[in-house]
């Protein structure tokens, strides 16, 4: 299944939001006290409060970034406050902040696109000598030859390409386009909100630079919008970990157990389970069967009148109609049972290999080797005179789903009704 599509637009809203608050609030002209003072202290309180979320959930990747933000903010900090306390740079100033420009962009972009590694005091070490010795470097050839780095830093390479909105030095825009590039890769490769904030926090990098001597407190501001918009993303992460499960994309069993507290007076609870999942997964394999419940996932996901699909555990599925009676869910339900049946597996040629009688049965097309299809079996029941908590409702409906598998499954059944494809069973009993 390709990974666009858990490309999400909401990724990109949360830091979108604040990249744009952060230029509103760059762009006055004076800000009050209130908010001068607390762009003051941001970026230091961002760096202890998400270093410290870092270091205790040992997240490298996003501490580093945050430390290659911070320390650019640091250095172009007493730059612009001299510039604009006194109304002229000083004399160091033109190459540190060239030099920040040029940095500032390869270090976000290596430490950003550089993955987790399970060993963390290693990954930590390897980090902190790529970030000592690059910047050391730099330093070192600064001190050295300032006016020749300058000059190389400043010179005007493509003079066709030079323009007067370009407020950066030309070597820099090659530098955050191809970091851009391998963001936007990394993204597209896996899409989660924290590679989202990456490529955004890199836009306000970029929008940052040109504006540290522009306009006081430009800096302050932009630089905190971008550390906020990596220390939200940690957040984002943390969250979804807790509350989405990984593998399908749905939300999972914790996700269930907290909107279980807040139902109504009407709601209705249904238990999908995939059929004879053991057999496929002998036969198939466990990866095509973690295939199989994404592939499961993403129709339940699309359940119509009203209803929220939840990963409940291994192949069981819960789907959730708040508001909703029997009556008006069962045609959803059975929409989407026909659905998971019709769609066509291509196995691999792993699959064509029969190996006993239960994976002869799994087989469907006739002709058509390694093509095969999955199939759910539904129970469902809603809140009522036998039950009375959602805990209730969800063993009713997992006693129609017992009738369902009984039945012969691929079928949806119903507690307490007998409609068209729902055939009544028993109600459950305390
Ligand atoms: P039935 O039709 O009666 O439901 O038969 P079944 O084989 O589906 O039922 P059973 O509960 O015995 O088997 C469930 C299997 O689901 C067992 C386990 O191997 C598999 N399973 C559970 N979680 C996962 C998962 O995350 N990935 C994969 N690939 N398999 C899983
Ligand atoms: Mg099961
Ligand atoms: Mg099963």
């Amino acid at each position: 299944m390709s990974q666009l599509a858990a490309v999400r637009l909401s990724h990109f809203l949360p830091p979108l939001a604040l990249l744009a608050g952060g230029l509103v609030a760059s762009r006055q002209p004076v800000l009050n006290e209130f908010f001068t003072s607390l762009f003051n202290v941001l970026p230091t309180l961002l760096l202890l409060l998400g270093g410290a979320f870092c270091l205790g959930y040992g997240r490298q990747r996003e501490l580093f970034l945050l430390v290659v933000t911070y320390a650019g903010y640091f250095l172009l900090d007493t730059q612009a406050d001299h510039y604009h306390a006194h109304g002229q740079v000083m004399a160091e100033t033109p190459l540190i902040f060239h030099l920040c420009s040029l940095l500032l962009p390869l270090l976000y972009g290596l430490f950003g696109a550089w993955r987790e590694r399970t060993h963390l005091v290693q990954d930590g070490l390897a980090r902190v000598a790529v970030l000592v010795a690059m910047v050391g470097v730099a330093a070192a050839l600064a001190r050295r030859f300032p006016d020749g780095l300058l000059e190389w830093l400043v010179a005007v390479r493509w003079p066709a390409l030079q323009a007067d909105w370009l407020a950066l030095a030309q070597i820099v825009y090659p530098v955050f386009l191809l970091v851009a590039l391998v963001l936007a890769v990394q993204y597209l490769r896996r899409p989660r909100p924290l590679h989202a904030a990456q490529l955004v926090g890199l836009v306000g990098l970029l929008l940052m630079l040109p504006a540290v001597f522009q306009r006081p407190g430009a800096l302050n501001v932009l630089t905190s919008q971008v550390m906020l918009i990596l220390v939200v993303a940690i957040a984002q992460e943390a969250y979804l970990m807790a509350f989405r499960d990984e593998l399908t994309g749905l939300p999972g069993r914790r996700a269930l157990n907290e909107r279980l507290q807040r139902l109504g007076r009407q709601y209705v609870i249904a238990m999908a389970d995939v059929d004879h999942f053991k057999a496929f997964n002998d036969t198939h394999g466990h990866d095509v069967g973690d295939q199989v419940l994404k592939l499961v996932a993403s129709r339940l996901r699309k359940v119509g009148g009203g209803g929220r699909a939840y990963r409940y555990g291994g192949e069981e599925f819960t789907l959730l109609f708040p508001g909703r009676d029997l009556e008006a869910c069962l045609p959803h339900l059975e929409a989407i049972r026909q659905a998971v049946a019709d769609y066509p597996l291509q196995l691999r040629d792993r699959g064509s290999r029969p190996s006993d009688n239960q994976q002869g049965r799994r087989r469907r097309g006739a002709g058509a080797a390694g093509q095969a299809s999955v199939t759910i079996s539904i129970g469902v029941a809603e809140v009522g005179e036998g039950q009375r908590t959602p805990e209730a409702v969800i063993k009713a409906a997992d006693l129609a789903l017992y009738a369902a598998k009984g039945a012969g499954r691929n079928c949806v059944r119903a507690q307490g009704m007998n409609r068209r494809g729902a055939v009544r069973v028993a109600p459950a009993r305390p």
